[in-house]
């Protein structure tokens, strides 16, 4: 299992009253070109709890700290009119929502929550403030420091970027592929093409860059399995 400590909250950016299906997400979130669904709870109008993305699956729901959260996501988040965020959480939702987070930490020892906002400031979701109305859950929440993605890009040095080209070269030699990489400690311009290369092979976001998700799909790559997809087809 990853290294969970902690829950981020999010909304549909939806506008209140309409319902949203885990598949409808899952369907927005692929043609992002992610493997699917990048929450792993859904909340919806009527306080269902839905499974997304498997939990012990990295999800793609806050950039730069999906290493250690679990999104949860509720359906709603933008007024009728569809013009202003808005906290739409029905009192089915609300009930929903706040069961789902004890389940979580109790089930995996979770000490700490966030809205998306808290890490995006640019960002209205979840439409409301997360930490203030759940901090009364989690105690030790103020002395628990949130787990950074470890990210790779052009320009960075070092023993992370030599095993990161080492994966490469491996999945070139395992796949036949005629042209050997180099091994290097320099994130320079061909590493960058080649992990462009890889991410473009499994389906993933071609941008260059080294994070959780491009990690774990070299995991499987090397060990002969398919793309990850969120949901099981
Ligand atoms: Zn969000």
């Amino acid at each position: 299992m990853r290294p969970i400590n902690e829950i981020v909250i999010h909304c549909t950016a939806t506008p209140a009253g309409r319902e949203v299906s885990v598949a409808e997400i899952d369907a927005w979130h692929k043609a992002r070109g992610w493997s699917g669904i990048g929450y792993h709870r859904v909340i919806y109008l009527d306080g269902s709890r839905m499974a997304g993305r498997p939990i012990e699956r990295i999800g793609a729901h806050v950039k730069g700290h999906n290493t250690g959260t679990i999104g949860v996501v509720y359906v709603g988040g933008m007024n009728r009119e569809f013009t202003a965020a808005a906290d739409t959480r029905t009192p089915a939702q609300k009930d929903a929502l706040l069961a789902e987070i004890i389940d979580l930490r109790d089930r995996l020892n979770i000490e700490k929550i966030s809205g998306h906002h808290d890490y995006d400031a640019g960002k209205a979701c979840p439409s409301f403030d997360a930490r203030p109305e759940y901090a009364h859950l989690f105690p030790a929440m103020d002395a628990t420091a949130s787990v950074e993605d470890d990210i790779l890009r052009r320009g960075d040095h070092g023993p992370a970027v030599a095993a990161w080209v080492d994966d490469l070269a491996r999945y070139r030699k395992k796949i036949g592929h005629k042209w050997p990489i180099q091994p290097t400690d320099a994130f320079d311009h061909t590493v960058e093409l080649v992990t462009i290369w890889f991410q473009q092979l499994r389906g993933i976001v071609d941008d260059g860059v080294v994070g959780p998700q491009t990690r774990d799909e070299m995991d499987r790559a090397l060990k002969g399995m398919p793309p990850f997809q969120a949901l099981a087809a």
